[in-house]
């Protein structure tokens, strides 16, 4: 099998409402680059990268030179042909190798006639558990709806999240308010959901201190961990080491010069495996291999995500054994998919892996076309600004709050 062609198309797909975060927010969509990996046997295999617009469609385009007459089954080629470390140095290409990755694996199995899991070692599981996952949100611009600011609506939200999708862990996307308004929230939601377990991540936002000061204040609830409290492996460290709860990251430890540093040197407990930030499924199964090794817990982390992502995230949780704590998604946040038959549904707090040949995913090319026009109508959005602050950007430790009393509704 020769791969005769690549082809990249950015979409947007609306969100429920803006997502905010430690660094602005999700201005009320997703912009996500679908890749179309062609083989010269008629197949073709796809994959998915965050953001895009012109610059990821010219990237993947730039790529071609390399990818045409590969052969898919040599991925561990395709990797230094791709990123090279040191080459790597020059143009950094990891996110990018990742949804080629994710495109050789869905053609190979696809070639095969087998599941991508039964690629990496076959699965342990047939569904992978979720975390609800809580953001606080700005409300839709269009209907009004949607918003999480007060302990409230949070609260609201939850129960509301958890009927549909019978969650019984939940994750706080923090860093927004006050870190006291924050934990006021967090504890609001545990007292609201007994038996459930809780994960609070402020994207590194908070000083050392105040993650040491979070992290004693929340050690009688059930935690299931402390996500990036702090920036830099030696900021967790150091709050790992007066933390009665465990930490977890996805932003220290993401690579694996990163997580030797953290086995020769603990800093944080859970290793958050991103598909894309890691550059692909295999290099999370490797990781997981390293954690399984050294007693490290593992999760599936969610960089946020579309049909095609959410099934390498699918493939990996199947196959991983050390899989410790429930997976993350944004995907209940959106409106729609790019799928076939549309978003994948979760059911008991859990999403079924998929069984079809390569990641079990078709493209819906009415659905492909229909939100590659309307990023080409809307753009792409700043995720590093507030559209609620336009004054504002993120400094770490963050010293300046959003307003949990400002019920303004900023134009998106
Ligand atoms: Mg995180």
């Amino acid at each position: 099998m020769k791969i005769i062609d690549v082809r990249a198309t950015t979409v947007t797909v609306p969100l429920e409402a803006p997502l905010r975060h430690s660094n602005g927010a999700h201005w009320g969509r997703f912009v996500r680059t679908i890749v179309e990996v062609e083989a010269d046997n008629g197949l073709i295999g796809l994959g998915e990268m965050g953001g895009g617009g012109e610059s990821a469609e010219r990237a993947f385009g730039h790529l071609k030179e390399y990818l045409v007459g590969h052969d898919p089954f040599q991925l561990e080629a395709l990797r230094f042909k791709i990123c090279n470390p040191t080459a790597s140095l020059y143009n950094n290409r990891t996110q990018l190798h990742a949804a080629l990755e994710f495109a050789c694996l869905d053609l190979i199995g696809q070639s095969l006639g087998v599941p991508v899991y039964d690629l990496l070692g076959g699965k342990l599981r047939d569904e992978v558990p979720f975390a609800s996952y809580l953001f606080f949100r700005y409300p839709n611009p269009h209907t009004g709806e949607g918003e999480v600011r007060t302990v409230d609506q949070l609260v609201a939200e939850a129960k509301a999240l958890k009927a549909r999708g019978q969650f019984t862990s939940h994750k706080l996307k923090g860093g927004v308010f006050p870190p006291e308004y924050e934990l006021e929230c967090y504890k609001a939601l545990a007292e609201a959901l007994p038996g459930d377990t809780f994960r609070y991540d402020p994207n590194a936002a908070l000083s050392v201190e105040q993650g040491i000061r979070f992290a004693q204040k929340i050690a009688d609830l059930p935690n299931d961990y402390l996500e990036d409290p702090t920036y830099g492996l030696n900021g967790m460290r150091r709050v790992r080491s007066f933390s009665p709860v465990p930490l977890a990251t996805n932003t220290v430890v993401v690579n694996f010069e990163e997580l030797a540093a953290n086995v020769l040197d603990p800093a944080v407990d859970v290793i958050l495996l991103d598909t894309t930030f890691w550059g692909g499924i295999r290099a999370c199964v490797k990781a997981a291999g390293v954690c399984e090794t050294f007693q490290l817990s593992t999760a599936v982390h969610s960089s946020g995500e579309l049909g095609i992502q959410l099934a390498t995230m699918l493939h990996l949780g199947a196959v991983v054994p050390n899989l410790t704590f429930s997976a993350d998604a944004h995907y209940h946040h959106l409106t729609d998919d790019i799928i076939e038959g549309g978003p994948m549904r979760y059911r008991n707090g859990a999403i079924r892996v998929p069984d079809g040949p390569g990641l079990g995913v078709k493209l819906d090319r009415e659905k492909l076309a229909q939100y590659s026009e309307l990023y080409n109508s809307l753009g792409g959005y700043p995720y590093d600004r507030d559209p609620g602050r336009p004054d504002w950007f993120p400094i770490l430790p963050n010293k300046s709050w959003a307003d949990p009393d400002d019920d303004a509704v900023p134009e998106v």
